[in-house]
């Protein structure tokens, strides 16, 4: 049996393919390369010495899927595929909505065709929206999040609520990743921006190699233990792991179940330059700005249900997240390009 990874050739699912690969599972990616480059993908397999299958092609077209499900024998479905600019998606909403609720309203329809009723959703933990108090448990409700790109997580966990309601075959894991950061050891395959990098730990790593000149931070004026904003930055391949512990659950149940996949752990901005400096051994230069539209003071999971119903804990410390950033930063410097 196969597993479709839809979106394999980005950041976070090239990391998760290249584990597939490792585990010996079969793998067939649907990539249509709107922010992502092949090069990933055979990086992933000159990394495992295994391959796989690729198809060029976009969540939203049926018959594309029509026809992975009628030649590749798959039985579970994990789907990055999506846009996650978030200033990008308030100038082009439809675009947004269109790509992230239709491709995977199009990839469910093609799913319960095709009798494949497992399905990991990469769900964000922008779904929460404003929250008074930290940590964030997944029994809080969700908020309004500030963005079409928020919104777009939150209808589409509701559009999988509903049919895991009407059809108790459907097995779902909504996980709620909070801050991925950080690459594979090896240093080959990594997260690789185009244009300037909208989060955080890209962009100091582009400025700590020279090719962003001074980070703005947005904001130093909030009610945080130094008024820099606080985020909980899990390793990449700590939520690879997540992800393998919640197909291996969500085999075992029906209906929906929702997972955060973060630290526990809050980091300032101020604290994550202070670290990269000492990883880089090299200054890292900012300015304060004004805060970022949109932006909350802090952000940070309780992960016990995940290490209770799952197994799993992330295992990275904030440490080796950077060193494992900048050995791909400093191997790479123009990314796949
Ligand atoms: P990414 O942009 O690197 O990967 C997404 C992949 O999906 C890209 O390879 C892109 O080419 C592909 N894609 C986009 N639209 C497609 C379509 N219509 N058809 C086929 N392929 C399409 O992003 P990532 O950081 O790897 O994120 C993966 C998923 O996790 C996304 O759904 C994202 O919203 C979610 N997520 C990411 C973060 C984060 O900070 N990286 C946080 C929370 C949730
Ligand atoms: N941030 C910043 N400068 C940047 C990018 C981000 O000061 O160039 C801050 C941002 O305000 C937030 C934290 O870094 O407090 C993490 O931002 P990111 O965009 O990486 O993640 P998100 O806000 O989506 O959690």
């Amino acid at each position: 049996m196969s597993i479709l990874v839809t979106g394999g050739a980005g950041y976070i699912g090239s990391h998760m393919v290249c584990s597939l690969l490792e585990q010996g599972r079969d793998v067939v990616v649907l990539d249509n390369l709107v922010n992502a480059s092949y090069a990933a993908l055979e990086r992933v397999q000159a990394l495992t010495g295994r391959c796989a299958i690729f198809i060029k092609g976009d969540v939203r077209d049926r018959s594309t899927l029509e026809h992975i499900f009628d030649s590749h024998s798959v039985n579970e479905v994990l789907h990055f595929a999506g846009l996650k600019a978030v200033g990008e998606s308030i100038e082009q909403p439809l675009r947004y909505y269109d790509n992230n609720v239709g491709g995977t309203l199009s990839l469910c329809k093609a799913m319960a065709t095709a009798g494949v009723r497992r399905l990991v959703f990469s769900s964000s933990a922008t779904v929460y929206g404003h929250v008074e108090r930290m940590p964030i448990k997944e029994t809080m409700p969700t908020g309004r999040p500030t963005n079409p790109y928020g919104r777009s997580k939150l209808m589409v966990e509701e559009v999988l609520r509903d049919l895991c309601r009407t059809d108790p075959r459907w097995s779902v894991a909504l996980l709620r990743y909070f801050n991925p950061v950080g690459a594979h050891e090896s240093g080959r395959i990594g997260e690789d921006p185009s244009g300037i990098p909208n989060n955080l730990v890209p962009f100091i790593s582009q400025v700590a190699i020279g090719k962003c000149g001074a980070l703005p931070i947005f904001g130093n004026d909030y009610p945080t233990r130094d008024g820099t904003g606080v985020r909980d930055y899990i390793h990449v391949l700590d939520l690879v792991e997540g992800h393998l512990a919640a197909m291996e659950t969500i085999a075992r149940r029906s209906g929906v179940s929702i997972w955060n996949l973060g630290t526990g752990q809050g980091y300032s901005v101020l604290e994550m330059i202070r670290m990269f400096e000492k990883v880089a051994g090299r200054p890292v230069p900012y300015t304060i700005q004004r805060r970022r539209d949109g932006d909350i003071a802090e952000c940070w999971s309780d992960p016990s249900l995940a290490e209770r119903e799952l197994g799993w804990k992330a295992r990275r410390g904030l440490e080796e997240m950077l060193v494992d950033t900048w050995r791909w930063q400093t191997a790479n410097p123009r990314g796949y390009g």
